[in-house]
């Protein structure tokens, strides 16, 4: 089955909304197969936000992610992958269709909520920096 890296961020995780959001989830179908409460550190964010380096908002996004505690989970289903992001909704809260998570808990374009993969490639290279072989049910 497809699978998917999410994380619920600090801003997020820290207004009480991750009970809500597993639920979002959960309703849609998919099966939380990964789950828990870390604090990203700012070799973790280094490797998770590769592609980001060097772009003006990439400092304020570390500092940000590696706040406070975040909840990492991995998602299963079907069509997981492109059904997550359209339920996160667009990175900004501005542009985010309504009921989408994003719409609802996101501050602003850059403390938005929720990380879903945006591929299959993303999906394999960022799950193992979250969770080893051990701490993921179901394969
Ligand atoms: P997404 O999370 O929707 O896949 P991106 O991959 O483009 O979005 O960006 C990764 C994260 O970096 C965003 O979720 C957001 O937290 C932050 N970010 C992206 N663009 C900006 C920006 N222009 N200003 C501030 N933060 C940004
Ligand atoms: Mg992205």
């Amino acid at each position: 089955m497809e699978k998917t890296l999410v994380l619920i961020k600090p801003d997020a995780f820290g207004k009480k909304h991750s009970g809500d959001i597993l639920k979002i989830y959960e309703d849609a179908g998919f099966r939380i197969v990964a789950a828990k409460v870390m604090k990203m550190t700012k070799e973790i964010a280094a490797k998770h936000y590769v592609e980001h380096i060097g772009r003006p908002y990439y400092e304020s996004l570390v500092e940000f992610m590696t706040s406070a505690p975040l909840m990492a989970l991995v998602l299963s289903g079907e069509n997981v992958i492109k059904r997550v992001r359209e339920i996160n909704g667009a990175t900004n809260p501005a542009n985010a269709a309504e009921g989408t998570i994003r719409k609802l808990y996101a501050e602003d374009g850059s403390k938005n909520a929720v990380h879903a993969s945006d591929s299959p490639e993303s999906s394999a290279r960022e799950i193992p920096i979250f969770f080893s072989e051990t701490e993921m049910f179901e394969g």
